[in-house]
């Protein structure tokens, strides 16, 4: 198969759009998409020092790489990293060595946090009691050692590496829940900054996995790449099944679903928008919606 634009040897064929691209082409597009939706939702501004949540993952990496290459070089610009160690011996010990690998050759600020110096136990250690769900405390404590520390580095964004897949998965999942809350706050740039709560962002957002995954690869950025020993078959795992299956039976799918997603989500975030309070955590004092923060209470469990 040839180059749409230039004839050469192309790398990835694009049913939804029934074109062909070489990896010049293919790469400098999926550039300039990034480059749109942040041009588009504003997801950098003058002065803001972003912090990418590096995993050690193609995703992470690929969201770190492009920052740098974006915004690498403006002086009113700061980007660093921010990784955490949830002690998942054999899994997370060797994606942090990626990470790490990456920031050096980026020369990029490097930051590591774990479960245990925050919460005196590791993944592994929590998984010894036996009704400890793994994803909900990892993903819970995870979310919240984000937060505080991106924070505490003085970061006014967090930038995660969540692609179109990962989106739509999330809007399927919160609609089959029926939670408003979580489906209101998705999108490029969830809702507005609540004190505390720095901005998050999501640069990689209009792109299939599929596509991250190969610019990845045809770009010579190094990834982490396994599975997690304690992931399980989840609703996320059979809304990705379906997901994939709509794409291949009627490509175009996925991109019809996120771009219906942000035509109704202004509305969606105007209507429920004084429904919900953020206050403060009496336990830890971190900002929450609920009487104790969800990390204390599961902390109170194990
Ligand atoms: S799969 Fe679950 S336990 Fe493993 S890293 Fe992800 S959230 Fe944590
Ligand atoms: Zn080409
Ligand atoms: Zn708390």
């Amino acid at each position: 198969m040839k180059c749409y634009s230039c004839g050469n040897p192309a790398v990835i064929y694009r049913k939804y759009e029934g074109r062909a691209w070489c990896k010049k082409h293919f790469s400098r597009q999926l550039e300039s998409k990034i480059k749109a939706t942040i041009k588009k939702d504003k997801l950098v501004e003058k002065g803001d020092k972003i912090c990418v949540a590096l995993s050690g993952g193609k995703d992470s990496c690929l969201t770190l790489y492009l920052m740098d290459k974006f915004f690498g070089k403006r002086p009113d610009i700061n980007v660093f990293a921010l990784s955490i160690d949830e002690g998942i011996k054999g899994y997370r010990d060797e994606s942090i060595k990626k990470a790490r690998k990456l920031c050096k050759k980026l020369n990029i600020p490097f930051h590591l946090y774990s479960f245990k110096e925050e919460f005196g136990k590791t993944m592994d250690e929590i998984l010894k009691n036996k009704e400890a769900r793994a994803c909900t405390y990892c993903g819970v404590f995870r979310r919240y050692i984000l937060n505080k520390k991106s924070r505490e580095l003085g970061a006014t964004r967090l930038a995660t590496g969540h692609n179109l897949d990962d989106e739509i998965q999330s809007i399927f999942i919160n609609n089959l829940k029926g939670d408003t809350n979580r489906l209101m706050r998705l999108g490029a740039k969830p809702v507005a900054v609540k004190k505390d709560f720095v901005n998050r962002i999501k640069p990689l957002r209009y792109i299939p996995e599929k596509e991250t995954t190969l610019y990845a690869m045809l770009n010579g950025i190094e990834f982490h790449d396994s599975r997690c020993p304690n992931a399980e078959d989840s609703v996320r795992f059979d809304v990705r099944k379906f997901l994939n299956d709509m794409e291949e039976k009627y490509p175009g799918t996925k991109h019809i679903i996120i771009c219906h997603f942000d035509t109704i989500l202004p509305a969606l975030r105007k209507y429920f928008a004084d429904k919900g309070s953020v206050g403060v955590c009496p336990k830890c004092g971190e900002p929450t919606s609920r009487a104790l923060c969800k990390v204390c209470e599961l902390l109170e469990n194990l």
